[in-house]
């Protein structure tokens, strides 16, 4: 979505999000190996194939593959049998746009019936690892993932501010060069600015392509056979994008009114939309129905505290302006009835969406905004395979992947039966929904208790020159996981404070041309990579260290502050010194959901030196 750069309450939340991707790291395990060979027989199952219910009908699937469907179609021997009465078969949703920056959302996103996610920027050096990673077969449990890459933005446009180094654009006569450099990088897709901010209440205009740009941009994309997406702001925006030849665009417009004609409009240039109404009402304020989306047990139950706060979170107000996204609404109506080919899309995770949450919360918008059940369905499955020619996926028919949904309850008049998930497939292999909502519950559990091995203090004294600590775990942190380029080593050394028998040896480099850059390590409490404990009963962090002589930063991680860390600074000087700081002096924290503590150097760039030992939390 649009920040607007003069609103420094828009910046930080941005920064947060940025701040907090960059700390998560996947933890989480790649199912390797898991063979989609097994036979599944769905039997007596009502399907809705893409298009239209029908059925109860029999579906096979075999080596991750629909093989055929129809009352004729007999269990085979061996074949694993699903009964379906009560349920309905669909194809595993769709959601046409994303921001993806680790695995974590994409396996929450299949635990929550989403079995392909559209990304629409992030890094792409590490959509694209993902990407690979899938097409070898790895992260089964995950939504597959498409990328549109690095967008296509004009110097201090939409895009810039987030802190990723990106190129940018200014004349027409760059467009071929500039689209054929994404591609190389490996954008499946390209995704182009087109809003000068405006519309979201921003005090003055900020850079955006002009509209002969905007159009050579397209048809670059074009001419290497590829499609171009547009985000817009305004309704007149959404005119020039469709009049200079995109494929589709990837959000509706800000603003109270449509134009009669939107519908007809976006026809006639066989383009197609995708509303992102589950973003809209979170910018607009709109907030009954996310409500609704985030009190429904089937959808908390898959989601963490923190991940529940962001569903539930509206974006920063802008005090001096209400935004009105009714004229969005009226136009999916247009354009519903003008045949323009709906695309469901969420862009989550901004605040108020949800990797998959927030794709039932879309389904029911689409509805409330005039299209069936089954048309919502299709926005969220055929319509988006088509569009984006993911010609293997988006309906129930023999040849296509088995990526399916199977939910409870009457799809066809009840579209949030969509939440009673029976079972996730991807390419034939089952979801283990069952193990990733034990997870949940689980770390839900954890955040109300103080780890087991933090009753004595210390965290870690490196004296047996390992990097174990007594409890949690010790990482690098640095921004490549952004596409910052910074390095962070650690390893365990001979030798620490108070003549002690070793310490932690962290060196590292922070790369220039990155504004948030950093690099270090990171202390992470609780029993997976980031997730929050309660520490409540410690009262101060204490820590010996030595170095360079450069300035640090001590960086805290909380559930309530959110992925802005709150952050001290120290000197790490030739000779050992310990450092105390309490809790509260970290903007008042309490230890409560306490995520991670971060020591790195940066944002000045260069190499960078330091030791660490003795590391108290008490
Ligand atoms: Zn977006």
């Amino acid at each position: 979505m649009t920040i607007i750069k003069q609103e420094e309450n828009s910046l930080r939340t941005r920064l947060r999000l940025i701040l907090l991707i960059a700390t998560i790291v996947a933890f989480i395990s790649s199912s390797f190996g898991q063979t989609p060979g097994k036979s599944i027989f769905f039997e007596q199952v009502k399907i809705f194939d893409g298009h239209q219910f029908s059925g109860p009908t029999n579906v096979l699937v075999e080596a991750g593959k629909i093989q055929s469907v129809g009352n004729q179609v007999k269990k085979p021997a061996g074949a694993e049998v699903i009964a379906g009465a009560g349920l309905t078969l669909l194809p595993g949703l769709i959601d046409s746009h994303v921001h993806v920056f680790s695995t974590a959302p994409l396996i929450q996103a299949l635990a929550l019936g989403v079995t392909t996610e559209l990304d629409m920027f992030s890094s792409v050096k590490n959509s694209k690892s993902i990407e690979q990673d899938q097409s070898e077969g790895q992260l089964m449990n995950a939504a597959d993932i498409r990328t549109a890459g690095t967008l296509v933005t004009a110097p201090g446009g939409h895009g810039t501010e987030y802190g990723l180094p990106i190129p940018t654009i200014t004349s027409p006569d760059q467009a071929q060069a500039f689209v054929d450099a994404r591609l190389a990088e490996g954008s499946d897709y390209i995704k182009v600015i087109y809003d000068d901010a405006l519309e979201y209440g921003a005090p003055k205009a900020i850079p955006t392509l002009d509209k002969q740009t905007l159009a050579a941009v397209i048809a670059a994309a074009h001419q290497r056979g590829k499609i171009a997406v547009v985000h817009i702001g305004s309704l007149q925006q959404a005119r020039d994008a469709i009049d200079a030849g995109a494929d589709g665009l990837a959000h509706l417009f800000i603003g109270e009114h449509s134009d009669p004609e939107f519908g007809k409009f976006v026809a006639a240039h066989h383009a197609f939309v995708i509303p992102t109404l589950s973003v809209l009402q979170s910018i607009c304020g709109m907030s009954k129905e996310k409500e609704a989306l985030a009190n429904d047990p089937h959808i908390s139950e898959a989601l963490t505290t923190r991940e529940l706060e962001n569903l539930k979170a509206v974006f920063p107000s802008r005090s001096h302006i209400s935004l009105s996204c009714a004229g969005a609404v009226e136009a999916v109506a247009q354009l519903h009835q003008a045949h323009v080919p709906i695309l469901a899309g969420t862009d989550a995770p901004n605040p108020g969406t949800e990797h998959g949450a927030s794709m039932h919360g879309e389904l029911v918008l689409l509805v409330q905004a005039g299209l069936t059940p089954a048309e919502a369905l299709e926005a969220a499955t055929a319509n988006p395979a088509k569009a984006f020619r993911l010609n293997d996926r988006g309906i129930i028919a023999p040849g296509m992947r088995a990526d399916l949904l199977l939910v409870r309850g009457d799809l066809a008049t009840d579209i949030k039966a969509t939440r009673e998930i029976a079972g996730v497939w991807k390419a034939g292999v089952r979801d283990d929904r069952q193990a990733y909502l034990a997870e949940i519950k689980q770390a839900r559990q954890e955040i109300s208790s103080a780890p087991k091995g933090s009753e004595n203090g210390v965290v870690s004294d490196f004296d047996d020159l390992t990097t174990k600590s007594n409890y949690g775990a010790w990482l690098t942190s640095t921004d490549s996981i952004l596409g910052g380029k910074s390095t962070a080593k650690m390893e365990t050394v001979a030798g620490g404070a108070n003549n002690s028998k070793g310490s932690l040896h962290v060196t590292g480099e922070v790369a220039p041309s990155f504004q948030f850059a950093w690099s270090g390590v990171m202390f992470s409490p609780g029993r997976q990579v980031m997730s929050p404990v309660d520490l409540s009963r410690k009262k101060t962090i204490r820590f010996w260290v030595k170095g360079d002589g450069k300035t640090y930063r001590i960086m805290l991680f909380t559930e309530k502050t959110g992925p802005m860390p709150l952050t001290q600074t120290f000197t790490a000087g030739p000779e050992w010194k310990q450092f105390t700081f309490t809790i509260a002096s970290f903007g008042g924290a309490d230890g409560h959901g306490l995520n991670a503590v971060v020591f790195a150097a940066g944002p000045t760039p260069g190499n960078f030196e330091f030791y660490l030992d003795e590391v108290h939390i008490e």
